[in-house]
């Protein structure tokens, strides 16, 4: 049988029509495109988690529910009392979740360009997929759009990124309830970069049915574990139980995620340097003539350079040992955008310095 037969008979075509979600290799680079936390723990915090690992049964399944982890992840993240949770191997792995469980035929909505997974996984699972183009000037959400979309193709699931990737701003509030309240379907807000901003729809989860809040530990540092989790109405959430696999959550991961957050006070550190990173970062890009760097509430900034010169830039960084992520390839909204991900202030210096030569011989 020819390759090519063999594929259509087993893959549907749906898939491989798709291309896989490609991660650079960042060996030697000063890596600054994967919105992870540079920083790592203090010797004796790591012998201390080290210590508390012997204790895991490596040979035993892990807690099915990770119950003493999700207690922990309630306090650490104020869910309310009314509220479950469900645990999924990063947040990527709920997105799954929340789409297979979907009737066929069902849409799923969210704006675009937002975080890419939403629009691959429903494509995987063949959903419909309905993307909705944001403003062109702040990059919020379109509400008339938006509503009027909503009240035409019935989203089953809509997810919003809060704040949003990869253009790093938070959407309008006031238009986001007005989704929730419009939607017959589910709405996600997907709240991975809570560590860099004080903004959430966590304590709305009890006021709205259709709410839930998604999270993940990825961006507070512990990116290399894959943790994330979903709140919110109980119902909802029981059911979505069913689809999940029983032992999604190793051993491993539950002992060192609940060590984590034992130690908020460290995270709180770490994250408030990266803010603080993130504003002297934005000052410098503003200085630099033609380039636009996008407001954002996360740990990354989205910048535009001139046009047609973002894949020039992003290799001519790469020259000088410098990884980000080129958004060019997406067109659109994003053609001339590039995102950096906020490092530690050595690393950010370097990326600015070298961006100020490149933007000189351009
Ligand atoms: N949501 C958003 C908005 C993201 O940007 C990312 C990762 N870049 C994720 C979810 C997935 O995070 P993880 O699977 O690491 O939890």
């Amino acid at each position: 049988m020819l390759d090519q037969e063999l594929i259509n008979a087993v893959i549907q075509p749906e898939i491989q029509s798709l291309t896989a979600y490609k991660v650079a290799d960042a060996t030697g680079y000063i890596k600054l495109d994967a919105m992870e936390n540079p920083y790592s723990w203090p010797d004796e915090v790591k012998t201390e988690w080290l210590e508390q690992l012997r204790n895991a049964e490596i040979n035993r399944y892990p807690d099915p529910e990770a119950k003493s982890l999700c207690t922990v992840l309630k306090t650490y993240n104020h869910i309310p009392d009314q509220s479950e949770l469900i645990l999924g191997n990063g947040s990527d792995e709920i997105i799954q979740l929340l789409l297979m469980a979907l009737p066929a035929d069902s849409t799923v909505m969210a704006p675009e360009p937002s975080f890419v997974m939403y629009r691959q996984i429903a494509h995987c699972l063949g959903l419909n997929y309905q993307g909705i183009p944001l403003l062109a000037g702040n990059f919020d959400i379109d509400l008339a759009v938006t509503l009027s979309t909503i009240e035409k193709t019935q989203p089953a699931i809509i997810f919003l990124a809060y704040p949003n990737n990869p253009t790093g701003n938070l959407f309008d509030s006031a238009a986001i309830e007005q989704i929730i309240e419009t939607s017959k379907g589910l709405v996600i807000i997907d709240e991975a970069y809570a560590p860099f901003t004080d903004f959430s729809f966590i304590e709305k989860l009890p006021q709205y049915d259709n709410l839930l809040i998604m999270r993940t530990l990825s961006k507070l540092g512990l990116a290399g574990l894959r943790l994330g989790f979903i709140a919110g109405n109980p119902a909802i959430i029981n059911e979505l139980n069913k689809a999940r696999l029983p032992y999604n959550i190793n051993v491993l991961t539950q002992y060192s995620a609940e060590f984590a957050l034992n130690h908020a006070e460290m995270f709180a550190e770490q994250t408030q340097t990266i803010c603080d990173e993130r504003a002297r970062m934005f000052l410098q890009l503003s200085t630099i003539k033609e380039i636009t760097p996008n407001p954002s509430a996360a740990n990354f900034i989205l910048f535009r350079t001139p046009k047609g010169t973002a894949t020039e830039i992003f290799n001519s960084l790469k020259t000088h040992n410098i990884l980000i992520k080129n958004l060019a390839s997406h067109q659109g909204l994003l053609k001339d955008c590039l995102r950096v991900t906020i490092g530690k202030p050595e690393e950010n210096n370097a990326f600015i310095s070298a961006l100020k030569k490149i933007m000189l011989t351009l």
